[in-house]
């Protein structure tokens, strides 16, 4: 039996994609192979990574002075990867603290070139900082932030226009969650395993014009330029994870695109919140405007009873409820593959726990 997973990431993937892939494990379409055992450079292996970038193109509008690579070392290789492609080790850039990822994006950062914290959110990070109060340097490299703190569950329901510098994000958790003006951004960079594919595969969207200036220094598999040119196959790609990734952004056109899938988020995630404000026993600590589509944190009024509420919720068939390690309570991860059922299930679940035990 399937369970409605509310993981963060490795979250769950969309049900018709695993069968589709589990019906092409043994033999993709006549090979007599399955795509894992397959060379890269193979015309098969070929079409399929073709046709992911394609659809992912087709899916976020993508210009066509972007490219579109498919690389390795998840976004904390990005935390790293940004600043030694677009950088020298005198520049400036312009980070924005809204909780934990922008943290480990902003330390990491700060091994390459000097940065400066435009602005803070400050604990307990539950809110964005006015973007008309962004200290942003003149001569920035670039300006990174987060769209969406997936721990702490605070998104940018708009795109910050800052004229200065291009504008670098770390999507991971909201990427194809609804339709984005890539034009707006210098680059987006995202770990496949929260509304990609699996683990193991990191898409980078980057315009043209910062292509080709990374460091010496920079290790080729980081390198946007030696990738970009080798068609993110400089040496051996994700193969499988860039495959089930692929089947995914089938399964979104097959959903009706972006824009149908920024409705349903929508609506999810409304209907979990809403769920938790008319409750005295459930609480969310975010702001209204910046609560997440994505990643819905809530306490409950007698920590006490944190425990069993998850028990139950697993007995219930919902499953990965806890909230980061660092934040405690519980966490839903609502992204495309978590279908509405999901939502509703997990609301009369709560419901019925706070009838019987709140
Ligand atoms: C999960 C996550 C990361 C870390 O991704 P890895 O692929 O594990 O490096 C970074 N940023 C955000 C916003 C995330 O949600």
């Amino acid at each position: 039996m399937r369970v409605f997973n509310f993981s963060p990431g490795p979250a769950a993937l969309p049900t018709e994609v695993l069968e589709q892939a589990r019906d092409e494990m043994l033999d993709w379409h006549g090979t007599g192979m399955s795509v894992m055992e397959m060379s890269h450079r193979g015309k098969a292996f070929l079409s399929i990574a073709e046709q992911a970038e394609a659809d992912l193109r087709e899916l976020l509008n993508v210009p066509s002075n972007y490219k579109v690579l498919f690389l390795q070392g998840g976004a904390t290789g990005q935390f790293a990867g940004i600043p030694l492609n677009l950088t020298s080790p005198d520049s400036v850039v312009d980070m924005v603290n809204t909780g934990s990822w922008s943290k480990k994006a902003i330390a990491q950062a700060k091994s390459y070139v000097k940065v400066n914290v435009a602005a803070d959110a400050g604990d307990p990070y539950t809110s964005i900082p006015p973007v008309a109060d962004w200290k942003l340097s003149p001569d920035a490299a670039y300006v990174h932030y987060t769209p969406n703190e997936t721990i702490g569950g605070v998104e940018f329901h708009f795109v910050p226009d800052v004229k200065t510098a291009p504008l670098v994000a770390d999507m991971s958790s909201t990427i194809l969650s609804r339709p984005i003006d890539v034009s707006k951004f210098g680059v987006i960079y995202a770990g496949a395993q929260k509304n990609i594919g699996p683990a193991g595969l990191t898409l980078v969207i980057v315009r043209e014009d910062l292509i080709g200036r990374a460091r010496p220094e920079t290790p080729s598999f980081l390198d946007f330029g030696a990738m970009a040119k080798n068609g993110s196959m400089l040496n051996t790609p994700p193969t499988y994870a860039w495959y089930i990734a692929g089947l995914v952004l089938q399964w979104l056109k097959r959903q009706g695109g972006l824009e149908a899938m920024g409705k349903i988020n929508q609506a999810k995630a409304e209907k979990l919140y809403a769920a938790i404000d008319s409750s005295s026993f459930y609480k969310n600590p975010v702001a209204k405007d910046a609560r997440s589509w994505m990643n819905v944190p809530f306490t409950l009024a007698k920590p006490e009873l944190d425990k069993t509420f998850l028990e139950e919720a697993k007995k219930a068939g919902l499953v990965t409820l806890a909230g980061h390690r660092s934040v405690g309570g519980m966490r839903a991860s609502l992204y495309n593959a978590m279908p509405m059922e999901g939502v509703d299930a997990l609301v009369s679940f709560m419901k019925e726990f706070e009838r019987t035990r709140g």
